[in-house]
């Protein structure tokens, strides 16, 4: 096996070249790819890889916390391989995903909160990409 393959060996997933291929495109990636997006990358390599496949190891890979399933963009369910808590910036016009690594502590009075032990949060910040910005006013 090779030191991929060992990188990846605790995940419970047999691992096919096609899956590799899947694990090494998610790896780094901060584009926030929908299930669609990871697809057509590796197609390139592996033009016989069905979406079937992809979908189902994105599946998997959720389940196991390896990958987390981003409901900001209502078109299409996006994954982020970043598992550690963060926060998003979500561009209305074109559905860009930027990263937010800071640390938010928001209190949530007692009234509020529902008797919830609260451990963590996530903040979807919507708005306008510098992109779509200058696209609107140019
Ligand atoms: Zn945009
Ligand atoms: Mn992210």
């Amino acid at each position: 096996m090779d030191k991929r393959g060992e990188k990846y060996r605790d995940l419970g997933l047999k691992l096919t070249p096609q899956r590799i291929a899947i694990l090494d495109y998610l790896e780094g990636n901060l584009s926030h790819p929908s299930a669609e997006d990871v697809y057509r990358a590796v197609l390139r390599k592996f033009p016989t890889m069905s979406f079937a496949t992809v979908y189902n190891t994105l599946e998997t890979l959720k389940r196991r916390g390896m990958v987390a399933e981003l409901t900001g963009d209502p078109e299409k369910k996006r994954f982020d391989p970043n598992p550690l808590p963060h926060h998003h910036l979500i561009c209305t016009g074109c559905r860009k995903i930027v990263d937010v690594h800071v640390e938010y502590r928001l209190p949530v009075a007692d009234r509020d909160r529902a008797g919830f032990d609260i451990t963590s949060n996530h903040i979807e910040f919507l708005g306008t990409c510098p992109a779509c910005t200058k696209r609107n006013y140019t």
